[in-house]
């Protein structure tokens, strides 16, 4: 199994998703961007940044994205 990075992990809905971009306004560790293809319904949906790179903190699971999503999109998971 792929290791977590980070204390935590979400998962997206991204056919759920109204691409309000809430969630990217809130995330104080900056784990989401925009994604660049559309869905479904055409908007652009939040995108998790699972790869940390240097130097960037990763998801601490602190659920602030999911709190804030009006569409409940929005999944956390916390690493053990
Ligand atoms: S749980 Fe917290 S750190 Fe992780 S993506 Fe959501 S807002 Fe960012
Ligand atoms: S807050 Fe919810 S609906 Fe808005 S962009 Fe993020 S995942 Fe999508």
């Amino acid at each position: 199994m792929a290791e977590i990075k980070g204390k935590g992990k979400i998962k997206i809905d991204r056919e759920r998703c109204k691409g309000c971009l809430l969630c990217i306004e809130v995330c104080p560790s900056h784990r989401i961007e925009a994604d660049k293809t559309q869905n479904k319904k055409g908007y652009a949906p939040a995108r998790f940044v699972e790869e940390v790179k240097e130097n960037e903190k990763g998801c601490t699971g602190c659920a602030q994205c999911a709190t804030v999503c009006p569409e409940v999109a929005i999944e956390v998971y916390r690493a053990k």
